[in-house]
């Protein structure tokens, strides 16, 4: 039995990145539908939905305003902050990275890398995002598994990690044979996930892709490497140990496949998402400043509160500022110095926002990221913090530079 000493190990505040259209929206809906957050699956073409809950952004078809939502998998909790797409959005996509621990990057696979996945990309390296690579349409026409890795490898630069192989090809695309257990996952017409033996008929290719596997991890994890060197092999609890320590430093990208749209490997995303991406604690602790003078703060509940408004949305509910916490814990009721405005806030009510319902909190605590109600002047980029103790996460209005291309 696994056993977590600290709640916040077990949460993960994720982001999915994509180019527009890769299927980031698909992505997402099948996640809140595979852990039970909602019990009917929306549909981009028909515009239900949950995450593109703006009917602007229904109208246009792109996720133009992030929303995160909590959801569960596994006895973890993923806070899934939704990441705008479009380039004309890039400011909100670099404030959801901020509040970050880990991304999905979603590529098609017939189109491999494209140029806002690059763009996107290398905003997340900025802020040092580890990654998971999930290559979605495996379904489609000319969809290449090995093409879509190949172009991460020549665009992004980063070593691909391939720990799945596809079972069939476009329209029989039916499942993944995941490299690390040497176990297939079989999808039936319906939703239902089955887990087989290796079909007789991919078991050489089978082992030949857990070799390059095991090669690629020794050749960049030290740990791995003296197994590798000492039995000749890598065994399956080091190699889920270095895939997640290479994912974490950012020194290599898992890399997984499916079919979003025939809710084909969000299954095995979502364990992948909880085995290798960091929890709160395992990310380095906030940076801000008091009166022109750094400080650091911990992922501790005790430690004085610093949280960070990313995103406001006026709804039905009232005005909701979802706020990424830091450290500290905020509760109903609570007076906070707006570092940004330089004024107090008091806290009205803490939702979890849960796809369309909103679960009352009394409490939040470091790490995690809820929406509050009853704030006036935070807006996105505003730190709340304790009144006595103040500091600022980020510096308001800092504009980017301007690079012009001759
Ligand atoms: P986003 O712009 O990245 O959010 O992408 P969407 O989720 O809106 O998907 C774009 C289009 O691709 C929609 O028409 C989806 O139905 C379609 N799509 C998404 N995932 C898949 C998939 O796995 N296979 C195929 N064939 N189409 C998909």
């Amino acid at each position: 039995m696994r056993i977590n000493r600290n709640p916040l190990a077990v949460v993960r505040n994720l982001g999915i990145l994509a180019h527009v259209d890769a299927g980031k929206t698909t992505v997402t809906e099948r996640i809140l539908f595979a852990t039970g957050t909602t019990h009917k699956r929306g549909e981009v073409h028909d515009g239900t939905t949950v995450t593109d809950f703006d009917p602007q952004e229904r109208d246009r078809g792109i996720t133009i305003f992030s929303a995160a939502v909590s959801c569960a998998w596994d006895g973890h909790r993923i806070n899934l902050i939704d990441t705008p797409g479009h380039v004309d959005f890039a400011d909100e996509v670099e404030r959801a990275l901020r509040v970050l621990d880990g991304a999905v990057a979603v590529f098609d696979a017939v189109a491999g890398v494209e140029p806002q996945s690059e763009s996107v990309w290398r905003q997340a390296d900025r802020h040092g995002v580890p990654r998971i690579a999930f290559v979605n349409k495996m379904d489609r026409a000319g969809a290449d598994l090995d093409a879509a890795v190949a172009s991460i490898r020549e665009r992004l630069h980063p070593a691909p990690l391939v720990v799945q192989m596809p079972v069939g090809a476009e329209d029989t695309f039916t499942g993944v044979v995941d490299l690390v257990r040497l176990r297939a996952l079989l999808w039936s017409d319906g939703d239902a996930c089955e887990e087989a033996p290796v079909p007789d008929d991919l078991r050489a290719e089978a082992r030949a892709r857990r070799r390059a596997l095991e090669e690629a991890v020794a050749e960049l994890h030290p740990g791995a490497l003296e197994e590798f060197c000492d039995t000749g092999t890598l065994g399956e609890r080091t190699l889920s140990s270095a895939l997640r320590d290479l994912t974490r430093d950012g020194d290599g990208v898992v890399v997984l496949c499916g079919s979003a749209y025939r809710n084909r490997g969000v299954e095995p995303l979502l364990d992948a998402v909880v085995a290798y991406l960091p929890s709160p604690l395992d990310v380095p602790p906030v940076r801000g400043t008091d009166d022109g003078e750094e400080q650091e703060r911990p992922a501790d509940p005790a430690a004085p509160p610093a949280a960070l408004a990313f995103k406001v949305h006026a709804t039905p509910t009232g005005r909701l500022t979802y706020l990424r916490i830091y450290s500290g814990t905020i509760e109903k009721g609570d007076t906070l110095w707006d570092a940004s405005a330089r004024r107090t806030e008091r806290i009205g009510r803490i939702l979890r926002v849960q796809a369309d319902r909103h679960a009352p909190l009394d409490r939040a605590v470091a790490g995690d990221i809820v929406a509050v109600v009853g704030l006036k002047s935070a807006r996105a980029g505003s730190t709340l913090c304790a009144p006595d103790v103040p500091l600022v996460l980020e510096p308001p209005g800092v504009p980017e530079p301007v690079v012009s291309v001759a």
